[in-house]
């Protein structure tokens, strides 16, 4: 007995409560299940209770999983780990939203693979023949190590991927200082939302993916449109490996 069941019905309940709070539908936050780390058997088991988007890391993971159960044929991938543009060809095929463009290269070789990939495969369905949906990772407190580009390049990075046909995009995402500090996380959060209101509002930037197991609330209070939830669904994950290149 994994409980995942128990623990997503747990993490539902934290989402409407949060939405309430705020005045908000808890129909505006879409729950992302993270399962990186986790067996497809997890997913499954999230799958049977009505979840359908799940969250990867890394690539060649998303891509097993999204294999191993491809009878799931309304489950939704998507990339929040950092991408290299040589593995965009498999991004592109297998991701309903990429979280994590941080550069014009990214950008650039996302749209011109989605392109590519689409003009190559003939029997390609109407729905699926379409830009690629994406959101800019924003390193909104300017961590050395960390992803996501600054904040003061978002406006350039925006640009750059409007600029290309085979993309769509749809908003901003950002990953927090790593800290038991609950009041930095939150600071992050509305730093975020003000970048979306400076850059077009909802109208350009409909989504914010932001908020995890241990801050969910704080960024549905912010504005979030997507969390990000892995250890509150499936339970503690191992140590973190290194993705092979
Ligand atoms: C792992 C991860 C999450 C989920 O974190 P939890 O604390 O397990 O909920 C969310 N976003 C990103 C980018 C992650 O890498």
């Amino acid at each position: 007995m994994s409980g995942v069941r128990e623990q997503l019905e747990r993490v539902r309940q934290r989402i409407a409560a949060a939405a309430q709070a705020s005045g908000r539908a808890a129909s505006e936050v879409r729950l992302l299940a993270v399962s990186k780390t986790k067996p497809s058997a997890a997913i499954r088991e999230a799958y049977a209770e009505g979840q359908r988007d799940f969250g990867e890391n890394y690539l060649q993971e998303l891509v097993r999983k999204a294999e191993e159960l491809s009878d799931l044929s309304d489950i939704r991938w998507h990339m929040i780990g950092h991408l290299q543009t040589n593995k965009a060809k498999l991004a592109v095929r297998h991701s309903s939203l990429v979280h994590t463009v941080d550069s014009p290269r990214v950008a650039e070789a996302l749209g011109r693979r989605r392109g590519d990939w689409i003009s190559e495969s003939s029997g390609l369905p109407a729905h699926l023949a379409t830009p690629l949906a994406v959101l800019v990772e924003v390193n909104i407190a300017g961590e050395a190590q960390k992803s996501g580009c600054a904040p003061d390049e978002v406006g350039e990075l925006l640009a750059a991927v409007q600029r290309e046909p085979w993309l769509d995009l749809r908003g901003l995402m950002t990953v927090p200082p790593f800290t038991d500090e609950p009041e930095i996380a939150r600071k992050c959060f509305e730093a975020l939302r003000a970048l979306r209101d400076a850059n077009g509002g909802r109208e350009r930037l409909p989504e914010l993916s932001m908020g995890m197991s241990d801050d969910l609330e704080a960024a549905i209070a912010a504005g979030a449109t997507i969390v990000r939830v892995g250890t509150a669904i499936f339970g503690a994950r191992a140590a973190k490996t290194a993705e092979p290149s």
